[in-house]
This record gives structure tokens, sequence and C-alpha cells, in this order.
């Protein structure tokens, strides 16, 4: 699944250009909703603003889960560090 780039935080005329940090998802009844990203500055304006989304219907009502987005990190080629012990 292709995340967004940036955090999908918005307020009016604000649009966040940060990279999101976190996968937000509803959980209800076993089935889990992706629902937005957001960056770690947002993190507690958006999980309020959903809870107002879910409380006027707009998205499901659950548990809202935040997953950390985890970088992938490309650590395989790094074996010159440690030749020397070889010797
Ligand atoms: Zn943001």
């Amino acid at each position: 699944m292709a995340l967004p780039k940036t955090c999908s935080f918005r307020d009016k005329d604000f649009d966040c250009p940060l990279p999101p940090s976190y996968i937000i998802s509803v959980v209800n009844n076993g089935e889990e909703y992706m629902i937005a990203v957001v960056c770690q500055d947002h993190r507690n304006q958006m999980e309020n603003w959903l809870m107002d989304m879910q409380s006027v219907g707009k998205i499901p009502s659950g548990k809202i889960k935040f997953q950390e987005i985890k970088l992938v990190v490309t650590d395989c080629i790094r074996d010159s560090d440690d030749d020397n012990s070889l010797m």
C-alpha cells in the first residue's frame, strides 16, 4: 500500500508538509480501517479531530490506533567496518 508522503492534518488554509510518523486506523469489529497518516506534531490534534469525526459519524466508530511508521533502513551493505576482525 502506498502511503501519502505528507501528514494528513489540515486546518483551513494550512496543509502540513511534514512527512508522516504514524498511520492512523480505526479498529471496528475486528476490521481495521486506515484513516490517515500524521506527523509527530499533529498526533494529538489529529486524534481529537478523529474523535469529533466519529461523534458525527463521518468515520467508523471504534478504537483509534496509531501505528508508528518504520523507516526502511538499508543496512545490508555495511561490511567494510568489521573486516579487520578477520585479519
Ligand atoms: Zn502534521
